[in-house]
């Protein structure tokens, strides 16, 4: 039987356990598993302040070597937003830490140079397929809050159009939301 994953804020406690193997296998743990970590490891949870920083330095350096040259050409499989450059702010610096701008994920990603096009197909399988270095998303399977820079509208009732067109807007990312009305602004 497979053991259940444990959450960061788990391995956060297991920090400041008094057996070494406990800890660095926690350490471990967490600069493998990236961006969720770090909410985990704020010092005002309890956790000694060196033991976070020092994780949290081993965290931002782990996303760097993995995403730095080539975050901006990639989403986030679970939200489908694009990754982002966060900054984790120390007493003395910022470190930067690169994953999901909604979850901050940094473990998974899918990679996408190109546009994100939700498209509105009934012929459409699947939830999103790569095409070149554009992703085409099944808007009609997987409904937004995700990023897309454009629509293309193939078979689709008037119905699942307006859907969709409602669903962007309740996207609570303000980010998003500006991004599209600049999209909409441009169209000719
Ligand atoms: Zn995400």
């Amino acid at each position: 039987m497979r053991r259940k994953p444990q959450s960061p804020q788990t391995l956060a406690r297991l920090l400041t356990n008094p057996y070494w193997i406990p800890r660095f296998i926690a350490r471990q743990t967490l600069i493998a598993m990236g961006g969720p970590a770090v909410r985990a490891l704020t010092p005002a949870r309890g956790l000694p302040e060196r033991s976070a920083w020092d994780v949290l330095e081993a965290v931002s350096k782990h996303t760097s070597l993995q995403h730095a040259e080539r975050y901006r050409t990639l989403l986030c499989p679970d939200c489908l937003t694009r990754f982002h450059e966060h900054k984790v702010a120390l007493p003395d610096r910022s470190l930067p830490l690169y994953g999901c701008r909604n979850c901050f994920n940094s473990e998974t990603v899918l990679g996408c140079p190109g546009e994100v096009v939700a498209v509105l197909d009934h012929k459409l399988i699947g939830y999103w397929r790569p095409a070149g270095d554009t992703l085409r998303v099944n808007a009609l399977r997987r409904h937004p809050p995700f990023h897309f820079d454009r629509v293309e509208i193939v078979d689709a009732t008037d119905k699942e159009v307006a859907r969709l067109v409602v669903q962007a807007g309740n996207d609570p990312d303000a980010r998003r939301r500006a991004r599209r009305r600049q999209l909409a602004e441009n169209e000719p």
